[in-house]
Protein backbone atom coordinates (compact mmCIF):
# COMPACT_ATOMS: atom_id res chain seq x y z
CA UNK A 1 0.00 0.00 0.00
CA UNK A 2 0.78 3.93 -0.22
CA UNK A 3 1.59 6.21 1.86
CA UNK A 4 2.56 9.24 2.20
CA UNK A 5 5.58 10.70 5.01
CA UNK A 6 6.38 13.82 6.64
CA UNK A 7 10.30 13.90 5.36
CA UNK A 8 12.10 16.85 6.09
CA UNK A 9 14.92 17.97 3.18
CA UNK A 10 17.61 17.19 5.09
CA UNK A 11 16.24 13.44 5.50
CA UNK A 12 15.33 12.78 1.91
CA UNK A 13 19.02 10.59 0.65
CA UNK A 14 17.67 8.64 3.98
CA UNK A 15 14.71 8.34 3.03
CA UNK A 16 15.24 7.45 -0.57
CA UNK A 17 17.88 5.16 0.72
CA UNK A 18 15.09 3.07 2.54
CA UNK A 19 12.86 3.02 -0.65
CA UNK A 20 10.83 5.86 -0.57
CA UNK A 21 9.45 7.90 -3.72
CA UNK A 22 9.17 10.86 -4.87
CA UNK A 23 5.83 12.57 -6.08
CA UNK A 24 6.79 15.66 -7.88
CA UNK A 25 3.58 17.00 -8.74
CA UNK A 26 2.80 17.25 -4.59
CA UNK A 27 6.22 17.60 -3.48
CA UNK A 28 5.87 14.54 -1.13
CA UNK A 29 7.69 11.69 -0.11
CA UNK A 30 5.54 8.17 -0.25
CA UNK A 31 6.18 4.38 0.25
CA UNK A 32 4.37 1.91 -1.63
CA UNK A 33 5.42 -1.52 0.18
CA UNK A 34 3.72 -3.97 2.43
CA UNK A 35 2.56 -3.06 5.86
CA UNK A 36 4.91 -5.08 7.49
CA UNK A 37 7.24 -2.40 6.08
CA UNK A 38 5.86 0.28 7.12
CA UNK A 39 8.02 0.66 10.52
CA UNK A 40 11.43 0.83 8.19
CA UNK A 41 9.86 4.50 8.00
CA UNK A 42 8.70 4.83 11.85
CA UNK A 43 11.30 7.65 11.70
CA UNK A 44 8.96 9.66 9.73
CA UNK A 45 5.77 8.37 11.15
CA UNK A 46 6.42 8.64 14.53
CA UNK A 47 7.51 12.20 13.95
CA UNK A 48 4.76 14.17 15.84
CA UNK A 49 3.46 11.34 18.09
CA UNK A 50 4.31 8.09 19.71
CA UNK A 51 1.68 5.98 18.51
CA UNK A 52 0.18 6.10 14.93
CA UNK A 53 -3.19 5.02 13.61
CA UNK A 54 -2.75 4.33 9.71
CA UNK A 55 -5.86 4.12 7.62
CA UNK A 56 -6.80 1.37 5.11
CA UNK A 57 -9.46 1.01 2.52
CA UNK A 58 -12.09 3.33 4.16
CA UNK A 59 -12.65 6.21 6.11
CA UNK A 60 -15.82 6.56 7.59
CA UNK A 61 -18.39 9.25 8.34
CA UNK A 62 -20.73 7.84 11.53
CA UNK A 63 -24.21 10.04 11.64
CA UNK A 64 -26.82 10.35 14.45
CA UNK A 65 -29.20 12.61 15.89
CA UNK A 66 -29.65 14.02 19.25
CA UNK A 67 -31.86 16.50 20.57
CA UNK A 68 -29.92 19.93 21.13
CA UNK A 69 -29.40 20.95 24.81
CA UNK A 70 -30.55 24.69 24.16
CA UNK A 71 -33.34 24.59 21.62
CA UNK A 72 -34.47 20.94 22.33
CA UNK A 73 -34.45 20.62 18.54
CA UNK A 74 -33.30 17.35 17.07
CA UNK A 75 -30.21 17.93 15.16
CA UNK A 76 -27.57 16.08 13.01
CA UNK A 77 -24.44 14.62 14.81
CA UNK A 78 -21.39 12.93 13.54
CA UNK A 79 -18.37 11.35 14.02
CA UNK A 80 -15.51 9.95 11.85
CA UNK A 81 -14.84 6.26 12.03
CA UNK A 82 -11.65 3.84 11.10
CA UNK A 83 -12.01 0.09 10.79
CA UNK A 84 -9.43 -1.63 9.25
CA UNK A 85 -5.74 -0.13 9.76
CA UNK A 86 -2.34 -0.17 11.05
CA UNK A 87 -1.02 0.53 14.17
CA UNK A 88 2.52 1.90 14.66
CA UNK A 89 4.18 2.62 18.08
CA UNK A 90 7.37 2.87 20.04
CA UNK A 91 10.55 4.20 19.46
CA UNK A 92 11.32 5.31 16.07
CA UNK A 93 14.34 2.84 15.58
CA UNK A 94 12.54 0.14 17.73
CA UNK A 95 8.76 0.56 16.63
CA UNK A 96 6.48 -2.38 16.65
CA UNK A 97 3.84 -2.75 14.40
CA UNK A 98 0.11 -4.07 14.89
CA UNK A 99 -2.29 -4.72 11.48
CA UNK A 100 -5.89 -4.52 11.85
CA UNK A 101 -7.88 -5.74 9.07
CA UNK A 102 -10.72 -7.81 7.70
CA UNK A 103 -12.23 -7.83 11.11
CA UNK A 104 -15.50 -5.47 10.36
CA UNK A 105 -15.01 -3.99 13.34
CA UNK A 106 -15.65 0.24 13.23
CA UNK A 107 -14.31 2.50 15.88
CA UNK A 108 -15.58 6.00 16.34
CA UNK A 109 -13.06 8.53 16.28
CA UNK A 110 -12.92 12.35 16.39
CA UNK A 111 -10.52 15.19 16.75
CA UNK A 112 -10.66 18.96 18.41
CA UNK A 113 -8.09 20.24 15.65
CA UNK A 114 -9.60 20.44 12.07
CA UNK A 115 -6.13 20.78 10.69
CA UNK A 116 -6.20 16.72 11.47
CA UNK A 117 -8.91 16.39 8.91
CA UNK A 118 -7.78 15.49 4.96
CA UNK A 119 -8.67 18.93 3.35
CA UNK A 120 -11.18 17.21 0.75
CA UNK A 121 -13.46 15.56 3.34
CA UNK A 122 -13.93 18.65 5.99
CA UNK A 123 -14.92 20.26 2.96
CA UNK A 124 -17.22 17.52 2.72
CA UNK A 125 -18.11 17.79 5.99
CA UNK A 126 -18.77 21.38 6.16
CA UNK A 127 -20.89 21.32 3.07
CA UNK A 128 -22.83 18.84 4.70
CA UNK A 129 -23.31 19.28 8.54
CA UNK A 130 -23.52 21.98 11.22
CA UNK A 131 -19.77 20.74 11.94
CA UNK A 132 -16.67 24.03 12.88
CA UNK A 133 -14.71 25.00 15.26
CA UNK A 134 -16.09 26.77 18.23
CA UNK A 135 -15.31 27.91 21.48
CA UNK A 136 -16.75 25.41 23.79
CA UNK A 137 -17.42 26.64 27.26
CA UNK A 138 -16.51 23.09 28.75
CA UNK A 139 -13.17 22.96 27.91
CA UNK A 140 -12.74 27.17 27.66
CA UNK A 141 -10.80 26.56 24.32
CA UNK A 142 -11.56 26.34 20.29
CA UNK A 143 -12.65 22.84 19.09
CA UNK A 144 -13.81 21.56 16.51
CA UNK A 145 -17.11 20.57 17.20
CA UNK A 146 -20.57 19.35 15.83
CA UNK A 147 -23.00 22.49 16.27
CA UNK A 148 -27.06 22.80 16.35
CA UNK A 149 -28.65 22.62 12.95
CA UNK A 150 -31.53 24.80 14.53
CA UNK A 151 -30.06 27.15 16.79
CA UNK A 152 -25.94 27.05 16.01
CA UNK A 153 -24.91 25.87 19.87
CA UNK A 154 -22.03 23.75 20.32
CA UNK A 155 -22.80 20.05 20.54
CA UNK A 156 -20.19 18.69 23.21
CA UNK A 157 -17.32 16.82 21.54
CA UNK A 158 -17.34 15.30 25.58
CA UNK A 159 -20.84 14.24 25.84
CA UNK A 160 -20.39 12.71 21.90
CA UNK A 161 -17.01 10.83 21.91
CA UNK A 162 -16.66 9.73 25.63
CA UNK A 163 -20.13 9.16 27.19
CA UNK A 164 -22.38 6.30 26.79
CA UNK A 165 -25.29 8.21 26.65
CA UNK A 166 -23.97 9.83 23.20
CA UNK A 167 -26.23 8.52 20.41
CA UNK A 168 -23.13 7.58 18.97
CA UNK A 169 -21.90 5.49 21.39
CA UNK A 170 -21.84 1.27 20.85
CA UNK A 171 -21.28 1.40 24.37
CA UNK A 172 -24.87 0.36 25.82
CA UNK A 173 -26.17 -3.27 25.70
CA UNK A 174 -29.03 -6.12 24.57
CA UNK A 175 -32.31 -4.03 22.75
CA UNK A 176 -30.79 -0.65 23.13
CA UNK A 177 -27.65 -1.36 21.47
CA UNK A 178 -29.56 -2.40 19.03
CA UNK A 179 -32.40 0.58 18.67
CA UNK A 180 -29.18 2.95 18.75
CA UNK A 181 -26.97 1.74 16.08
CA UNK A 182 -30.21 0.82 14.42
CA UNK A 183 -30.19 4.76 13.62
CA UNK A 184 -26.95 5.77 12.42
CA UNK A 185 -25.86 6.36 8.89
CA UNK A 186 -22.32 4.44 8.11
CA UNK A 187 -21.11 6.68 5.28
CA UNK A 188 -17.67 4.54 3.75
CA UNK A 189 -15.09 6.43 2.11
CA UNK A 190 -12.73 4.35 -0.14
CA UNK A 191 -9.14 5.88 -0.32
CA UNK A 192 -6.38 4.63 -2.80
CA UNK A 193 -3.75 5.43 -0.18
CA UNK A 194 -3.05 4.52 3.56
CA UNK A 195 -3.72 7.72 5.62
CA UNK A 196 -2.02 8.40 8.71
CA UNK A 197 -4.23 10.26 10.99
CA UNK A 198 -4.25 11.91 14.23
CA UNK A 199 -7.49 11.20 15.20
CA UNK A 200 -8.84 10.02 18.69
CA UNK A 201 -10.08 6.37 18.61
CA UNK A 202 -12.29 4.68 20.88
CA UNK A 203 -12.59 1.08 21.08
CA UNK A 204 -15.53 -0.31 22.90
CA UNK A 205 -16.53 -4.06 22.91
CA UNK A 206 -19.83 -3.68 21.06
CA UNK A 207 -18.17 -1.51 17.98
CA UNK A 208 -19.15 -4.20 15.71
CA UNK A 209 -22.46 -3.70 16.33
CA UNK A 210 -21.94 -0.28 13.96
CA UNK A 211 -21.51 -2.45 10.99
CA UNK A 212 -24.25 -5.21 12.28
CA UNK A 213 -27.37 -2.73 12.35
CA UNK A 214 -26.20 0.65 11.24
CA UNK A 215 -26.95 1.52 7.86
CA UNK A 216 -23.87 1.21 5.43
CA UNK A 217 -23.50 3.69 1.99
CA UNK A 218 -20.75 3.82 0.21
CA UNK A 219 -19.35 7.81 -0.39
CA UNK A 220 -17.64 8.83 -3.35
CA UNK A 221 -15.61 12.05 -2.63
CA UNK A 222 -13.42 11.22 -5.81
CA UNK A 223 -14.28 13.93 -7.85
CA UNK A 224 -13.35 11.74 -11.15
CA UNK A 225 -16.42 9.72 -11.83
CA UNK A 226 -14.20 6.88 -13.26
CA UNK A 227 -12.28 6.52 -9.85
CA UNK A 228 -14.21 5.19 -7.19
CA UNK A 229 -10.97 5.50 -4.44
CA UNK A 230 -10.16 8.93 -3.65
CA UNK A 231 -6.34 9.33 -3.85
CA UNK A 232 -3.97 11.11 -0.79
CA UNK A 233 -3.28 14.22 -3.66
CA UNK A 234 -6.95 14.85 -4.42
CA UNK A 235 -7.67 14.67 -0.49
CA UNK A 236 -4.84 16.81 0.38
CA UNK A 237 -4.50 19.07 -2.66
CA UNK A 238 -8.28 19.73 -3.56
ZN1 LIG B 1 -30.28 24.07 19.10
Amino acid sequence: MKLYLNVPYAEKDEAKALGAKWNNKIKKWYIDTRFENYIKFAKWILKETDEAVIATEYIYIIEGEQKCWRCHQKTKVIGLGIADYTFIYGEPDEAQYEINIDDDILHLAWTYNERDIPPKLLKYLKDHYSVKTGYSKTIEAECFANHCDCCGALQGNYFLFDEPTSPLSSDINGKNLINRMSKLKIYGIPIDDDLQLNWDLSFGDNDYAYFEYGHFEELILSSNPSDYWITYEELYHL
